[in-house]
């Protein structure tokens, strides 16, 4: 007999005042994170209205059966409304005194405002009667009513909301209403029979027979009809698109459904002694220690989170009249919460009469900064350890420091203030949009999209803006929730807007400025200043916190971080940032501009003169190059890479040079100079080649053309020589690309040993560098103890890796067929931005084989993967020597290295 699995946990209380809880915080893969932490909450004391969550595991069983529920789910989902019907000495629906539940999702992973909710379920025509005669209040009782309706009419039936809006905004025209506060109970009596009649209208009776009566569709009665109705919705919204986009963006897998928290309703609306509100036991955006976030008193909570009204700063609520107890009571529980969870948690709460009661709460979202500091104060107050500090800062989220600031410099005039809602700055053109800031960003535009308030509709948007700015919301509303955790820059609740998304134009109030769709605008998240025109923007410094969580890393970790650079300038930069070595110097990179023409000059001529005197420019070129690069890594490894790319990279596009002589005929130029062109035409053809990437570049390039290693070796061995001359210590290394057999390692192993050799005797300074090779064909990986008895060290070349193992170009896939792949999980993330796991095992296999054939060897990867947490963590596990990573990204990957040691 198979065991029957438990689908239902309740948590909260029994009518003896006993506490019943069947779950606890450690079961968020069972009951979410919001359906845990009610339990959690539950279990040390807290007030917490009563409930029961139905498992996330029930909501794939579901949705993997095609929307058909599991057999016994529904009779265990009566029995738990029965039982919480007995601890609540009231019954859903009942018509003297009826039982009001919240129908609430709650993943695993936080995804904030991605999935749906119904509150005051249970309301129907005859429990409206027990609601009013229980609350003596008509107007709330109505009021939740129509407010009931209208929810479970968009978000279980899919009602367009505006069929609803428009009837309030009717009604309050008849009425002469200046706001929604001033119907009265009978306008709301009369709101709901017209809602119940856009319900019958709108709603498909053959998509829904089961609602249908007398031959029309009607707005369900019978409380399990609702329930079960809305629970559908619950777990249907695990896979809509936003939800599915943000755990895409969030890499949250798709296969771990939603849990469904039923919850005794609880009302911060029932007058002047109630109120709701959300809040952080820390500042979330620098990490100040101090109660934040916002209530509203006589409020529902969805009100504060919609912005709809102005909100109150929390540390005011314990000094409103009728409200200090509870908001004495409120701060308690924020320290014991702290304190228990022993991180900074975010709380949703609700006051009602008087009586204070927790709905949720979570770890809280927090800017890096926030992230930082908190981590830091919560180790010195003796809270966590150091190692959990380490652990407990996103290193993803480092990027935010990174962010572009406003130059201090810079002059502008301020067109409007708002909320510092998520640090950073931004300058783009004005979209009113999401999907206008969705199209801008697919022509490469650069975008601020301005909204008066932000929906979870408008995600899409938010990703492809570069900054966020609303006229409505507070530091809690779902713009600034969002930016935060995105690290988008985003100012917030910016009152002076008058925004017409219609028009796409917005006025700004006291000015006579009009801002229209593609005027740029400059924001900064960080002070909550938005100018027009563009703002100068810089890179801030790192300092202080970063600094601090940085050196705590550095003790943890045993990957070394070095940085890819191949200019003084970044070189420096990365050294500042804590980079311990250069892991990857492009020399190709050095060869632009005007020294694209000597290297042209060089493919292009077969005449030796101008081909040595080509090869002598290069060499003053690269060894001046070579010089600077040293010196700012005065001490450290520097590894040089000789030249990589296909050749013709350097050369003019064919398509463009066929342009240009057709418009030299076109406009009768000299016969000579339309010849001369044609036959540099003929050149560059020649060099074409069907896939460049699989061509003549890498270490084919050293072999075909021997002079080219010879001239980059020299001058790395005669920069090394002159400053080793001047008393430093420059430590270079040589980097042969795209090996794929031990024959030509060698072959340019024995060129660079004898070029060395010649520096060292004409310039008589002792000279050990060290030669190596990058492992990026999968050749090279398997036979990589050969290729280990011709190297010093190897460096994973993981981009030529991936794209060769899966046989995917890397420089057009990303456009094409990967964003099919993802969403039809064909793969679970981009292989180019996180090591795919078949591409890890080659680099396994190159590492393993790589020591038996040389048991010295040092080996690091230098591909894009070396900068991405993920990756970083494989990259522990296999166990190499260090990763290199662009400059800003070496805090990340200290960090990202750090957390790989300590799991
Ligand atoms: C690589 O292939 O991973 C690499 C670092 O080299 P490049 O990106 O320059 O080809
Ligand atoms: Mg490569």
């Amino acid at each position: 007999m198979t065991e029957q699995v438990k689908r239902v946990y309740r948590f909260g209380k029994d009518s003896q005042g006993v506490n019943v809880t069947e779950g606890a915080a450690s079961m968020k893969g069972v009951l979410g994170g919001k359906g845990a932490n009610l339990a959690e909450m539950a279990n040390i004391g807290l007030p917490v209205p009563p409930g029961f969550t139905i498992t996330c595991q029930t909501c794939m069983e579901y949705a993997n059966a095609g929307n058909v529920w599991p057999d016994g789910a529904l009779d265990e989902i009566r029995a738990y409304r029965v039982d919480l019907e007995e601890r609540m000495g009231k019954k859903i629906g009942d018509a003297s005194d009826p039982l009001l539940v919240s129908v609430r999702s709650g993943a695993p992973m936080s995804m904030p405002g991605m999935m749906d909710t119904v509150l005051n379920l249970g309301l129907n025509d005859e429990s409206i009667q027990g609601l009013i005669a229980q609350t003596g209040n008509p107007r709330f009782a109505w009021d939740s009513y129509r407010r009931f309706i209208q929810m479970f009419s968009n978000v279980v039936i899919g009602l367009d909301g505006d069929l609803f809006e428009n009837a309030i905004i009717a009604m309050k025209q008849r009425r002469g209403a200046a706001s929604d506060t001033d119907l009265t109970a009978e306008d709301l009596a009369e709101l709901v029979s017209e809602f119940k009649a856009i319900f019958s209208q709108n709603t498909s009776a053959a998509d829904y027979p089961s609602l249908v009566v007398d031959g029309e569709v009607r707005f369900p009665q019978d409380p399990m009809v609702q329930l079960q109705l809305a629970i559908e919705a619950v777990f249907g919204s695990w896979n809509n698109p936003r939800a599915t986009l943000y755990r895409q963006k969030n890499k949250i897998a798709d296969d771990l459904g939603t849990a469904v928290n039923v919850q005794c309703m609880v009302f911060g609306n029932k007058g002047n002694t109630s109120a709701t509100g959300v809040a952080f036991t820390r500042n979330p955006a620098d990490g100040t220690k101090e109660f934040y976030g916002d209530y509203l008193v006589n409020a529902q909570g969805e009100d504060v989170v919609a912005g709809i009204r102005n909100t109150s700063p929390i540390s005011e609520l314990k000094h409103v009249e009728g409200l200090t107890e509870a908001g004495q009571e409120l701060e308690d529980v924020f320290v014991l919460l702290e304190n228990h969870f022993r991180d900074m948690m975010d709380i949703e709460f609700t006051i009602e009469q008087g009586k204070l009661w927790m709905l949720q709460t979570r770890a809280g979202k927090r800017t890096a900064a926030s992230a930082l500091k908190v981590a830091i104060d919560m180790q010195r107050e003796g809270l966590i350890s150091k190692e959990e500090a380490v652990c407990c800062v996103e290193p993803s989220q480092l990027d935010q420091l990174l962010h572009p600031q406003f130059d201090k410099n810079a002059r502008y005039d301020v067109l409007a203030r708002g909320l510092n809602a998520s640090p950073g700055a931004a300058v783009g053109k004005v979209v009113f949009s999401a999907a206008d800031a969705v199209e801008a960003a697919e022509r490469g535009e650069k975008t601020v999209l301005v909204r008066w308030e932000t929906t979870p509709d408008d995600l899409a948007g938010m990703i492809a803006a570069e900054g966020i700015l609303t006229s409505h919301g507070g530091k809690t509303s779902h713009a600034a929730v969002i930016a935060r955790g995105m690290g988008a820059p985003c100012v917030c609740g910016a009152e002076a807007l008058r925004i017409d998304a219609e028009k796409k134009q917005a006025t700004v109030v006291g000015t006579d400025v009009v801002l229209r769709e593609g005027d740029i605008i400059s924001l900064d998240g960080t002070t909550g200043i938005v100018v027009l025109g563009a703002v100068d923007l810089v890179q801030p410094e790192l300092t202080g916190d970063l600094d601090t969580i940085l050196e705590w890393a550095d003790e943890f970790r045993t990957l070394g971080v070095r940085a890819n650079a191949d200019n003084p300038e970044d070189a420096q930069l990365s050294r500042e940032f804590g980079a311990e070595g250069i892991g990857l110097d492009r020399t190709e990179h050095m060869f632009l501009g005007e020294r694209k023409q000597i290297i042209q000059s060089f493919i292009l001529n077969e005449d030796e003169e101008t081909r040595e005197k080509a090869i002598a420019d290069l060499y003053a070129a690269q060894t001046g190059d070579f010089y600077g690069m040293f010196k700012a890594m005065d001490g450290l490894p520097v590894i040089v890479r000789l030249l990589d790319p296909p050749l013709h990279e350097f050369l003019e596009s064919p398509r463009t040079l066929d342009v240009e002589i057709a418009r030299m005929e076109a406009s009768g130029a000299d016969a000579r100079a339309v010849a001369e062109k044609r036959a540099l035409l003929a050149k560059i053809d020649s060099f074409v080649e069907a896939n460049p990437m699989l061509g003549l570049r890498g270490c084919r390039l050293g072999i075909v053309y021997p002079i080219l290693p010879v001239m980059q070796v020299r001058a790395i061995a005669t920069a090394a020589a002159r400053l080793k001359k001047e008393g430093l210590d420059p430590r270079p290394e040589i980097m042969i690309p795209l090996v794929s057999t031990v024959n030509e390692l060698a072959k340019l192993r024995e060129v660079a040993q004898r070029t060395i050799a010649e520096v060292v005797e004409a310039e008589g300074v002792e000279l050990h560098l060290e030669i190596g090779t990058m492992i990026e064909l999968p050749r090279a990986a398997v036979t990589a103890d050969e290729i280990a008895t011709q190297a010093d060290f190897f460096s994973f070349g993981t981009n030529d890796l991936t794209q060769t193992t899966f046989g995917f170009s890397r420089d057009d896939v990303e456009g094409e067929f990967i964003p099919q792949y993802l969403t039809e999980k064909l793969l679970p993330y981009n292989p180019f931005a996180t090591i795919d796991p078949g591409v890890a095992k080659l680099v396994k296999m190159g590492v393993d084989l790589g020591r038996q054939g040389n048991p010295d060897l040092t080996v690091g990867v230098c591909g894009e993967h070396g900068g991405d947490p993920d990756s970083i963590h494989a990259f522990h596990k296999i166990g190499l020597d260090y990763v290199s990573c662009s400059p800003y990204r070496v805090p990340v990957a200290r960090l990202a290295a750090a957390q790989a040691a300590l799991k």
